[in-house]
């Protein structure tokens, strides 16, 4: 494992402010109530669960098929279509649109994908000046900070340092934290954002290989501001993005705002078909490691995600450690499938942040089998040797003892005697599992042993 901090460090950082931690987890709690009582409203959701899975199913066994398909339409409608094998190609391909229009500012609404690779952070170093016009990454750019929920971006921040951010960059009154007024100050900025700025940069929700068009979904309207005011549009999607036809876009947009927020759909659905006169719409399809994901047969189904964020929501580990203990753009569950497949040696931490509930399995509206592929990722990790030596050690000394029924019991008889007569040998700081817990009371014999004396 590498020696920057991993999601244990930065857990602990965030747990040091205990009400906070108890405020985030009782907010997304919330929102994985609203979601659980929408999906109730739905008759057929398990249905829609399934057909959903099976379109995603169908699209990465012929991946490359509707990549082709949608290429070929969305040039016939008139959008130039770009392919991006890695980050660094997706980001001079966006800069070089840049570059050819003389263009040094960009308005943008929320992308995860090039939060993936880093785009703001690419082009601040070309001196371009990008303002992000999701009202939750906005408030996350003013504090220098990463978003910390794909789709509740500053989820972490209370009203109180808003207004304290608001008031350092955007001169709003000091102390002010009315959300209302707060929303409004932000909304005279972007309104004098969207005005001005001559590229819009925008994600991709779903892209349908039948007709050529995407769809990109918001609740506040930024990205169709953006994209409609601007003379240049450059939209950039991972190629898993694709679904077969506009039929199967229902299927989706009735899961996807169910399983994120609750709400019955997002306020805004909008399909971008091809430029409007005068206008110049680009398209970046960015692989990034997709297709050798697509070759894993065991994490493969991990690219049928449509980025709800229900898995955090729900998540016991997410919801008290926070989403940038995952150090990655993504996080939560599937953030920690999906990062050790670019870095195994960075991001093998992850896959051991969960408890293996299968909480994040129960809710995914794609039906991805997440609390598996984590256990899968950590067998991989250890066999290629990517967790520690301490824990390596650990697990193949329990994997000697478990095996043998014999050593089994002696080992019982043993730590039962040292808890007895050295208590302090467990129950010191230096134990992790310690630090945080009540060691158990000492039983006097093992359960085979009272099984045994007991049996009738
Ligand atoms: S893995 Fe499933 S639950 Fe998690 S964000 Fe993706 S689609 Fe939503």
């Amino acid at each position: 494992m590498s020696s920057q901090k991993t999601h244990a460090d930065l857990a602990e950082k965030f747990n040091q402010a205990a009400e906070r931690v108890s405020w985030h987890d009782d907010t997304l709690w919330f929102v994985r109530q609203k979601r659980d009582n929408a999906a109730r409203g739905v008759e057929d959701w398990e249905q829609l669960r399934e057909i959903a899975s099976a379109i995603k199913d169908n699209v990465l066994s012929r991946l490359h098929d509707y990549l082709v398909e949608f290429e070929a339409r969305a040039k016939e409608n008139g959008i130039q279509v770009h392919w991006a094998r890695d980050a660094a190609e997706h980001n001079s391909i966006v800069h070089s649109i840049f570059v050819k229009h003389g263009v040094k500012q960009a308005v943008k609404s929320k992308s995860m994908l090039t939060e993936e690779c880093h785009l703001n952070v690419y082009l601040e170093q070309q001196g371009i000046e990008v303002i992000d016009s999701d009202l939750g990454e906005r408030i996350v750019q003013l504090a220098g900070e990463p978003p910390s929920h794909i789709v509740l971006p500053a989820i972490h921040k209370k009203k109180e340092e808003v207004g304290e951010l608001f008031h350092k960059h955007l001169g709003s009154a000091k102390g002010e934290k009315d959300a209302q007024v707060l929303t409004e100050t932000a909304r005279q900025h972007l309104r004098e954002v969207f005005l001005s700025r001559k590229i819009a940069l925008t994600g991709v929700n779903f892209a349908i290989a039948q007709t050529g068009e995407f769809v990109v979904c918001t609740n506040e309207g930024n990205a169709d501001m953006g994209a409609h005011l601007a003379d240049v549009h450059i939209a950039c999607m991972g190629i898993e993005k694709i679904i077969p036809k506009r039929e199967h876009l229902g299927v989706f947009l009735r899961l996807l705002a169910r399983s994120a927020t609750g709400q019955p759909i997002t306020t805004y659905s909008s399909h971008f078909k091809k430029p409007r006169p005068g206008q110049e719409m680009h398209l970046v399809l960015v692989d990034n490691g997709r297709s050798s994901r697509l070759g894993e047969e065991s994490f493969r189904n991990s690219l049928k995600c449509i980025r709800c964020g229900a898995c955090m929501n729900t998540c016991p580990v997410y919801r008290r450690s926070g989403g940038h203990s995952y150090h990655y753009a993504i996080a939560g569950p599937i953030g920690a499938i999906l990062a050790p497949s670019l870095d195994k040696k960075e991001f093998a931490d992850l896959p051991f942040a969960s408890t293996l509930c299968g909480s994040c399995t129960h809710v995914c509206p794609v039906k991805i089998n997440i609390h598996e592929q984590l256990y899968q990722w950590r067998q991989v990790l250890v066999q290629d040797g990517y967790v520690n030596k301490g824990k390596q050690l650990s697990m193949q000394a329990m994997k000697v003892v478990l095996s043998s029924p014999s050593l089994f019991r002696l080992s019982g008889k043993a730590g039962r005697k040292i808890m007895n007569l050295a208590p302090f040998a467990l129950n010191h700081r230096l134990n992790p599992w310690y630090k945080q817990r009540e060691m158990p009371g000492v039983p006097e014999s093992s359960f085979e042993e009272w099984y045994r004396k007991n049996r009738k």
